[in-house]
């Protein structure tokens, strides 16, 4: 089985045949043929709109297969480039493991497939041509060869739409066996062969007369082999075999005896006395065989591989930034039939390494690019190079590094066609999967003491237990477990200020009661959990239960009528459903009807739900049953307290596991500050991560020795934590303005919400003037004072009016508040 070497030793000049046709915007040259010629000047090849070429891909790849139905030059680039336009077929390899049972039989050895993909970039630069190749179409009722043991000529008798294989359609068939018959198929003779004793036939060569109307210089010296040629088409036309060969073409090789069997254009050629040989390189055939005959096999060994050696990596294939077009057949058959993604991971995998490397590699590329805009001649210099220094390249992406950058700095190619496209086909991997590539060493272990203590105190490290929610944590587990057994339905609404291990409690219980109900200690349950924090609209926590339960897709209107069939019709569920609602507080909504809803489902009869709602609002359920008779609801209620310093400090200890970090007295100090504040366990964590940094920066110019976390560590921890301007400025503020802010965090810590009006907040201020024996001020006073608080961002105050009902927030987080007036 040949290699494929897509890489060369040889230079190549690729230069248009003929006189070019402007399209209107005058940026586009198209051209019928191109003429590649080595620079030794050893073989001079033709290759024209509408012949199958090779197309260099990987270098580990076999190169790809396409037929070229557009040649032009791209004059929007400086300098100009030489491009083509093709329509790509696919070898069975490329086609992905898990798809390729779809066949439903054996790949005949060199069946290719129609690549029915209208998506796939489809633009070329021409120096990735490697060169002709010979395809044979074959009608759906002809007969692949399936035993075809060599790789000269490839047989297309089905496409691929990424879903499945199909037989070609009339359309494409058509288009592919048009080469003979339109101008396309016109061939150039060949002045120079590799090899001078070969007579290569090109069918298609009975043509060249016609070239010249299209410019196609007219050489001297026609070969004997090209008027063969021209015989042999007119043998093929006779049989109705379709064949189209370049102007390299291969004379068909004499056929063994039963080694192959041949099609009529075959039989032709050899009657002709033309046997194919290896000498005919670069051949391209295509043709529609008789459903009667058999295909044959035809020896263009050098048609598959006719450069052998390296390429550096400036002229592999790269795509170019052009809107895709097909041809008219191809167009017709694009409508009709679906167009359909290509997910080949390999080819996915394939895109990212290749824009990885293309990142460091760009700039080394860019001087191997085309030496200049007005010479027609596009060389490519293809010398030999290590193979490891060529990246892997896009799949349909042949050429691209040099270029890459000049051409994302350009505008993008216009398509020659007529009316071009107006937008460009992006070169985007859109429907390229991306992948995190695998880890290829292990997780570093922690360098130092103070690293492990920093990864240990981690909010987002799940602790081996939770300290001080011993009570809680029994509680719920109780009570989903009496339920769960029961076959009931109930509905818990815990509450408490941020950080107090609500969600931490609650999801270790859920762990617990799942590993038991895998051990048959419970009976099994559905467990689905949303977070009002995850949702873009209250109304959407229908949609996303309903999808976690059933996996079904459904409207929130919809679904909310699913899920109340669900659990209000009585002996629906076969099982118990437990939901946690985290953050239950942002489902607010103006009707309250999602909480509502929440809260009614688990009261009727028969359903078997368990309702764990989470908020940081203690009276929530209160408020949302205003009119409704809120005891109705049977709520079971828990509230999490703030945690005091020493639990905070336990907290910290058995986070570290005895890991002597910080000193005593540290964690002391920084549980007590924010006990003093809030009881949040989350502060307290990131606090004491922030001490472990500062305490590791402090050491490196040889200062502290012992390592250890101190007491000013932590001190500098809580400044950086608590200072902001805001809290510089509450400092700063008057008696009667931080008096004001304290009314504000009172009257927030009272209704559980972080919004309160002017009037409740003047008559908290009231009470704590009264209770501290001060002279209060007027509401005119305090008013003054709160457009102040506003005015310099403070306050968040409704603008729009300035009476009893003004609105008002906090700026800033309440712990912020109360550091900064503590501290003042
Ligand atoms: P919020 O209302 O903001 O959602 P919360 O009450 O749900 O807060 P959690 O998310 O449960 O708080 O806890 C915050 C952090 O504090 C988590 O990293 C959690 O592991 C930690 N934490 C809370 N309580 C404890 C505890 N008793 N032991 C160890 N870590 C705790
Ligand atoms: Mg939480």
């Amino acid at each position: 089985m040949p290699s494929y070497v897509t890489r060369q030793k040889t230079r190549k000049t690729f230069s248009w045949v003929g006189r070019p046709l402007l399209d209107r915007k005058q940026y586009y040259q198209i051209y019928k043929a191109i003429c590649v010629k080595n620079s030794d000047c050893s073989t001079e090849i033709y290759i024209r709109v509408g012949q199958f070429v090779l197309v260099k891909g990987d270098y580990h790849t076999k190169p790809y297969i396409a037929k070229l139905t557009e040649l032009f030059e791209d004059g929007s680039q400086f300098p100009s480039k030489k491009c083509a336009r093709v329509q790509w077929f696919v070898r069975f390899s490329e086609i992905p493991i898990s798809k390729r049972h779809l066949l439903g039989r054996k790949p005949a050895a060199q069946e290719i497939f129609w690549y029915d993909y209208s998506d796939c970039d489809n633009n070329i630069y021409v120096e990735t041509i490697i060169g002709p190749v010979q395809v044979v179409a074959l009608a759906p009722d002809e007969v692949l060869p399936m035993d075809q043991k060599s790789e000269e000529t490839l047989f297309v008798k089905l496409s691929w739409n990424t879903k499945n294989f199909e037989p070609l359609s009339p359309e494409v068939l058509s288009a592919l066996n048009k080469l003979e018959d339109s101008p396309e198929c016109q061939k150039p003779k060949s002045r120079h062969s590799t090899s001078r004793s070969a007579h290569p036939v090109s069918p298609s060569a009975k043509k060249l007369p016609e070239l010249d109307g299209l410019g196609f210089p007219r050489k001297p010296n026609v070969r004997l082999s090209q008027k063969i040629s021209c015989d042999s088409l007119e043998s093929q036309k006779n049989s109705k075999r379709k064949t189209a060969s370049s102007e390299t073409a291969s004379p068909p090789k004499r056929s063994q005896p039963g080694e192959i069997k041949t099609s009529s254009a075959l039989k032709t050629l050899r009657k002709n006395g033309q046997a194919p040989s290896i000498c005919a390189k670069r051949s391209m055939t295509l043709r529609a065989q008789d459903p009667a005959e058999v295909t044959a096999k035809i020896n263009v060994e050098e048609a598959l591989n006719p450069v052998r050696g390296r390429v550096r990596p400036s002229v592999v294939p790269t795509v170019i930034l052009t809107p895709r077009r097909v041809t008219k057949g191809q167009d017709a058959h694009s409508r009709s039939s679906h167009r359909v993604h290509r997910r080949s991971s390999l080819v996915t995998l394939n895109r990212i390494r290749q824009q990885l490397w293309l990142l460091d590699k760009s700039d080394q590329e860019e001087e191997d690019s085309m030496s200049s805009a007005e010479a027609s001649h596009c060389t490519s210099e293809e010398e030999e190079e290590e193979e490891d220094s060529v990246p892997s390249l896009l799949r349909r992406n042949p050429q691209r590094q040099s270029r890459n950058q000049r051409m994302a700095s350009m505008p993008s190619l216009q398509t020659p066609s007529k009316t071009p496209k107006k937008t460009p086909n992006r070169r985007t991997p859109h429907h390229a999967t991306p992948q995190i590539r695998d880890r290829n060493l292990a997780i570093k272990e922690p360098a130092s003491m103070l690293e492990e203590a920093r990864l240990r105190l981690h909010v987002s490290a799940v602790p081996d237990s939770l300290p001080c929610r011993e009570q809680e944590f029994q509680d719920i587990y109780n009570f989903v477990e009496s339920k769960v057994l029961d076959g009931t339905g109930g509905c818990m609404y815990i509450s408490g200020v941020p950080g107090t291990g609500k969600t931490a409690t609650v999801h270790e219980v859920m762990r617990c009661l799942q590993q038991a109900a895998q051990t048959n200690d419970v009976p099994p349950f559905e467990y689905v959990e949303v977070n009002g924090m995850k949702l873009t609209e209250p109304h959407q926590v229908y949609v996303q239960i309903l999808q976690k339960l059933t996996g079904q897709k459904a409207t929130a209107n919809h679904a909310a009528e699913l899920l109340a069939k669900r659990f209000c019709s009585q002996g629906s569920p076969q099982e118990t459903t437990v939901l946690l609602v985290d953050e239950l507080d942002l489902l607010w909504t103006h009707k309250q009807d999602v909480m509502y809803n929440l809260f009614d489902w688990p009261t009727h009869k028969g359903a078997r739900l368990v309702v764990l709602a989470i908020a940081n609002t203690m009276d929530l359920p209160e408020r949302i049953m205003m009119n409704r008779v809120s005891s109705r609801l049977g709520l079971t209620r828990m509230s999490f307290q703030p945690y005091s310093h020493s639990q905070l400090k336990q907290i910290v200890v058995s986070r570290l596991k005895h890991l002597k970090a910080f000193e005593d007295d540290a964690i002391q100090l920084v549980a007590r500050k924010v006990a003093a504040l809030s009881g949040d366990a989350r502060r307290c964590l990131d606090i004491c991560r922030r001490a472990t940094e500062i305490c590791e920066l402090s050491r490196q110019p040889g200062g502290d020795s012992s390592g250890l976390v101190t007491v000013a560590h932590l001190m500098e921890a809580i400044d950086e934590m608590f200072s902001s301007p805001y809290i510089t400025a509450i400092k700063n503020c008057s008696l009667l303005e931080q008096g004001f802010l304290r009314a504000i965090i009172a009257e927030f810590r009272r209704s559980g919400l972080e919004e309160a009006t002017f009037q409740q907040i003047y008559s908290q201020h009231v009470a704590l003037c009264r209770i501290e024996g001060l002279p209060y001020p007027t509401m005119s006073e305090t008013m003054a004072v709160c457009s102040r608080l506003g005015s310099c961002r403070l306050l968040l105050v409704e603008s729009s009016r300035s009476d009893l009902l003004l609105r008002v927030r906090l700026n800033l987080s309440q712990d912020d508040v109360l550091y900064a007036l503590k501290e003042a």
